[in-house]
């Protein structure tokens, strides 16, 4: 049986997870728990965010985020992808930053506006 805090929202239900029995979830109040305490032990991921160089006169460093979730344990080499990248302003929020990451479909996206 494994325990976990659920973070799918500021209440934090206690979870237990009974490996043994299909992954099911107890301690949970919603729905979201319950998905999230099975998720977390067969696939665990996560949203990532972090910043990059930007040429600007407004900014120096540009945050961004993925567009959705990649696996847990990709997080790190992911955030390292970020290290070489310089943007150049004018930048959009929304606009691909580095597309496809390690093959998962998920791309680094900017994460505000910053004018030139
Ligand atoms: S189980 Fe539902 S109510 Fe409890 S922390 Fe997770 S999302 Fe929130």
């Amino acid at each position: 049986m494994a325990e976990l805090i659920c973070i799918m929202c500021p209440k934090g239900c206690r979870l237990n997870v009974d490996e043994k029995n299909g992954y099911a979830v107890t301690g949970n109040t919603c729905e979201k728990g319950a998905i999230y305490g099975k998720t977390e032990l067969v696939d665990p991921r996560r949203v990532v965010t972090s910043t990059v160089k930007i040429n600007s006169t407004h900014a120096r460093r540009l945050p961004v985020k993925t567009n959705g979730e990649i696996p847990k344990n990709t997080v790190e080499k992911a955030v390292e992808l970020l290290n070489g990248v310089t943007i150049t302003a004018p930048v959009k929020a929304g606009d691909v930053i580095i597309e496809n990451i390690f093959g998962t479909g998920i791309d680094f996206i900017s994460a505000k506006t910053v004018e030139d």
